[in-house]
């Protein structure tokens, strides 16, 4: 497997990172013990990179896998918080939960950014929060991730920011405040300035799982950075080891990956018509057709991050 470092921060990662995202209980709710040996077989057959979050709820799986790896990965995690004390917390909670002394990076988590706003000083306490963790070493580096063009042009210019992961794919879906052209420009921007970047959503958040070797060869196209992508199976880690070990010539015999198409929706029956999950969906894939009738995911706008799961209080989406 190719391995690279991410900009100036001496970090060398995989070119494929483990997505810790879908197995946890916003998407398959895969049982710990059951997403360890799932985590251990990517880390056993080459990927060196794991990116989770503090909304993903998969700190237990990876610790679980850490007891058994043959070296330890290197670990990303992020948080929503907005202050100083709060992300604070997200990363001890990170550090506790994983039973690691130290995380390699750690994001602000800011998905849904409008291009008016500056999340560097809207949310400038968690900013410093983790620049004061990085002098104190618990954490290595401090990056964000996010689906906003003007916020990825943003980082670019941030001497403290060491890492971006912006969602990238062919289709330009889940992009927010911009283009896809635009897009790579922002990306090309934060590479200039030598932030270390690695891709989100390559598959589009799964819609484009049938067009799984034309979606990586964009995204490879448009730089040679680490691509995150979502694992939950062992099957899965098999295809994407062998698609991402495989030299160009023998990509093409590689057969297209064989997955069952899943998408959430809006159990009817239990919605009580808060309006919750409108507010945080980061692709405004949710929205009511008319005062009278409850919200619905428009599953061409979906991204599949199953965000908008844990802001339900019925829990009333569900993958189906
Ligand atoms: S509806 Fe929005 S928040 Fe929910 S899974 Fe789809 S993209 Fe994510
Ligand atoms: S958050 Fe849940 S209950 Fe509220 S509108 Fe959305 S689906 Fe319905």
């Amino acid at each position: 497997m190719k391995k690279m470092i991410l900009g100036k921060t001496g970090i060398k990662v995989s070119e494929l990172c483990f997505g810790a995202l879908p197995m946890g209980p916003l998407q398959k709710n895969i049982p710990a013990a059951e997403s360890a040996e799932i985590i251990l077989k990517a880390l056993n057959g080459g990927i060196n990179f794991i990116d989770t979050a503090q909304l993903y709820q998969t700190y237990e799986p990876i610790r679980l896998a850490l007891k058994r790896a043959p070296f330890r990965p290197v670990i990303v995690s992020k948080a929503m918080a907005a202050d100083y004390d709060g992300m604070r917390k997200a990363v001890d909670e990170s550090l506790q939960a994983m039973e690691i002394d130290y995380i390699d990076i750690f994001h602000l988590h800011a998905a849904r950014v409008p291009a008016s706003e500056n999340v560097f000083t809207q949310r400038a306490g968690a900013w410093q929060a983790l620049i004061d963790c990085k002098k104190e070493g618990l954490i290595k580096a401090a990056g964000i991730s996010t689906h906003s063009v003007p916020t990825v042009r943003l980082a670019a210019e941030i001497e403290e920011v060491d890492i971006v992961f912006p969602i990238i794919n062919k289709n330009g879906t889940g992009i927010l405040f911009g283009t896809l052209a635009e897009m790579e420009a922002a990306i090309n921007l934060c590479l200039a300035r030598n932030k270390g970047v690695y891709f989100m959503k390559a598959l589009g958040g799964g819609c484009l799982v049938k067009d799984y070797h034309a979606a990586v060869s964009y995204a490879r196209s448009i730089a040679q950075v680490p691509i995150a992508m979502g694992m939950v199976s062992q099957a899965e880690v098999d295809y994407n080891l062998a698609y991402f070990k495989a030299a160009p010539n023998e990509i093409a015999k590689l057969p297209e990956l064989v997955v069952e198409e899943k998408c959430f929706q809006i159990l009817g029956f239990l919605c009580k018509d808060c309006g919750s999950c409108i507010e945080a969906c980061p692709s405004h894939a949710i929205a009511k057709e008319s005062e009278a009738i409850k919200p619905k995911i428009n599953p061409d706008l979906c991204l599949r991050c199953g965000y908008c799961v844990g802001y339900c209080p019925q829990f009333a989406i569900r993958m189906v």
